[in-house]
């Protein structure tokens, strides 16, 4: 990009943050001796802050979002053109660009037809669990209302889905939480709970879900609600073996499979949705980040027909779905998800995602050859972690500060990368990499020299 523009008066702008913004998931004691960053513009992989300092981002709008990269102008132009026309109507009544953007995303869902709008990918798994709910009340007595989710697992900040969350130190400070809410352990190889590896371990991290639902009674279990690679978690790919089972596990005990794609889907890791490496057929799909690519707020919780059918019993008044999103109604989401998503097919950016991916894995491959702080590396498409460790025998995690100073380098770098933080007690040890899907050889190259110059001058 030639240019940027800075406003007249950056110190102006830095002090009504100061005084007047709380910013999500910071400490701000800090703030009191050093500025807040101030982000004023962006252009594919690229920032610039408010002091005109360039960053290269690689983590997509910091929370893995911005998939189509920054500066999008069309999109902007779709947003601008369809609130100008109509800009909302509560969800009661339909709006164009809502059932425009419903057919082409059902049509790269296949088994799947319905979308419930929502904005945010808290609320899109809220609508699932309430949707859980009421399946159980309706049609087995509330006795099948139970909802497992699992460790290392994240699915919002809202109680429930806090209730939901397997981070434990996430949900530190927010309890208590809802009830019927129930974990099932983790499927981190690197951390084989017994030692085994490969479609083993994978068969058996299967298996201690199935122990879990015998525990608790497979008919008070509703609903599964996994990541399908989990993203704050550590970035977990689950290993061969994994999902077939789990699939064959809510068939036999009559579970519904929630699948949170709130950070997978569109493109991420290289399909178009997580779930869709594994050749499973999940009952709910919920999604958020890559929907709009952060150019609106828009979320969705999309359900196969069978689920659709159950509420459509007009014999019973309260059967349907009671359920409201007033800015679910807003135009603007759907209109800016047509055009991300029209973006992602003419440019191929989920092929892109693929092949970067594998160009990211193995760079991040040589230089796990150069540090022996570096354990293990995961990923699938453009989504990948490096778990640093004190030693690779024991597999001990580094301490947290020495993440948060990996990650504190490369920002002086002007390099933008992610790091588990403060999300699972002990395990804040990964440095994490989700750049948009328009990420060149070029681009990987440059963060991960900054990754490299960093763990050597913090860790040596
Ligand atoms: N699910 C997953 C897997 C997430 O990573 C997140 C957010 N990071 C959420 C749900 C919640 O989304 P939101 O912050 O939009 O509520």
């Amino acid at each position: 990009m030639d240019s940027y523009s800075l406003p007249n008066d950056p110190e102006q702008v830095i002090e009504a943050d100061r005084a007047h913004v709380w910013h999500h998931l910071v400490q701000h004691k800090p703030f009191e001796t050093i500025d807040p960053r101030i982000i004023v513009e962006g252009k594919g992989l690229r920032l610039w802050d408010i002091k005109g300092k360039e960053h290269i981002d690689a983590v997509a709008g910091g929370v893995w979002t911005v998939n189509v990269g920054y500066g999008r102008e069309r999109i902007g132009k779709a947003i601008a053109d369809q609130v100008t026309k109509m800009c909302f109507f509560g969800g009661t009544m339909g709006t164009i660009p809502a059932a425009t953007f419903a057919e082409m995303l059902t049509a790269k869902m296949p088994g799947l037809d319905r979308v419930y709008y929502a904005n945010s990918g808290s609320e899109a798994n809220e609508k699932a669990f309430k949707m859980v709910r009421q399946i159980s009340q309706k049609h087995y007595g509330g006795k099948k209302h139970k909802i497992l989710y699992r460790d290392r697992d994240y699915h919002g900040t809202t109680i429930a889905a806090l209730s939901a969350g397997g981070q434990d130190d996430r949900n530190a400070h927010y309890g208590p939480f809802a009830p019927g809410f129930v974990r099932v352990p983790h499927c981190l190889e690197y951390r084989s709970q017994d030692g085994s590896t490969g479609e083993a371990y994978g068969e058996k991290s299967a298996q201690m879900i199935e122990d879990v639902i015998l525990a608790e009674g497979p008919d008070t279990i509703g609903a599964l609600c996994l990541e399908p690679i989990t993203a704050g978690g550590g970035i977990i790919v689950p290993p061969e073996g994994y999902w077939p089972r789990v699939q064959e596990i809510c068939r036999k005990y009559d579970i519904l499979l929630h699948i949170d794609e709130v950070v997978c889907g569109f493109g991420r890791t290289g399909t178009w949705f997580g779930y869709q490496h594994f050749g499973i057929e999940p009952d709910f799909v919920t999604m958020a980040k890559g929907v709009a690519s952060g150019y609106a707020a828009i979320s969705c919780c999309v359900t196969s027909n069978r689920v659709f059918e159950m509420f459509k019993d007009d014999t019973d008044k309260m059967s349907y779905f009671r359920d409201i999103s007033t800015f679910g109604g807003c135009t603007g989401g759907p209109a800016a998800a047509i055009e991300n998503m029209k973006i992602i097919e003419e440019e191929d950016l989920v092929a892109n995602s693929a092949a970067m991916g594998d160009h990211l894995m193995g760079r991040l491959s040589e230089l796990m050859d150069k540090h022996a702080w570096i354990g293990d590396i995961r990923g699938k498409g453009l989504f990948a972690g490096a778990e640093l460790v004190r030693d690779r025998d024991t597999k001990e995690p580094i301490d947290e500060k020495y993440t948060a100073a990996i990650v504190a380098d490369c920002m002086a770098q002007g390099v933008i990368i992610g790091g588990t933080n403060r999300s699972v007690p002990g395990f804040n040890n990964t440095l994490l990499f989700a750049p948009a899907l328009i990420a060149t050889k070029d681009d990987l190259d440059q963060v991960v020299a900054a990754v490299d110059k960093a763990i050597g001058r913090v860790l040596g």
